[in-house]
């Protein structure tokens, strides 16, 4: 059966996807604003949060991890998770495209984090998802200074704590170069570990008793 969230959160949601569209404060970047319908429903069962707005993917899509390398790993990832992406909501840490002088993709200056913070802020306010997980390092500071934790991707990947009511599971970036830092295999596990976490999470949610999800 089709989820229908209240109206008053749903007219929350297209008043901060204006408020996005309408804000070019950061200079030096190519405005995607990429929040919207498309990023996914607003009673999502989680809610990723990646970094910022790929050249060939977010910033042509108009959607947070598609099309690129990386929305296709995390495609498969969600798949290794049996989760299903109309399920989920995905945004970013930061909501445009952060860019060299060539164009190239370029990591968001920590000063574009912060001005882009209000708006994450205000997303995991509108998106009340249980379990929130963040893709990457940007992404779990970002995070952080939203509500102060103590997680870090090294130490707790894949792995879930209470964090404002809520469920922050850090991952890794589905980036290919993420496979530096986390051999693939490893990311693999954390993907299945989060399937668990979600399913888990979405019980309890349903009235389910609580289950212990740290994995
Ligand atoms: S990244 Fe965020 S703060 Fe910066 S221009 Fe885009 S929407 Fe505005």
């Amino acid at each position: 059966m089709q989820r229908q969230p209240p109206p008053h959160r749903r007219a929350a949601f297209r008043a901060l996807v204006r408020g996005v569209r309408a804000c070019a404060a950061c200079t030096g970047m190519r405005h995607a604003h990429v929040l919207g319908e498309a990023s996914g429903p607003v009673d999502a069962r989680a809610i990723f949060v990646a970094e910022a707005v790929g050249r060939r993917g977010g910033a042509v899509t108009g959607v947070p991890l598609t099309r690129d390398v990386s929305g296709q790993r995390f495609g498969d990832f969600l798949a290794i998770a049996g989760i299903d992406r109309r399920d989920v909501f995905i945004t970013n840490a930061v909501l445009c495209h952060p860019h060299d002088h060539a164009g190239r993709n370029r990591a968001p200056l920590p000063s574009e984090v912060a001005r882009c913070l209000p708006f994450l802020a205000r997303t995991l306010d509108v998106v009340r998802a249980p379990v929130v997980v963040a893709l990457g390092a940007v992404a779990l500071g970002a995070l952080g200074r939203v509500a102060p934790h103590a997680l870090t991707l090294g130490a707790h990947a894949g792995t879930a704590r209470a964090w404002r009511g809520r469920i922050l599971v850090p991952m890794y970036h589905p980036s290919r170069q993420s496979t530096l830092h986390r051999p693939h295999d490893a990311q693999a596990g954390d993907w299945r570990a989060l399937g668990a976490i979600v399913r888990a999470a979405s019980l309890s949610a349903a009235g389910a008793p609580p289950t212990m999800v740290t994995a």
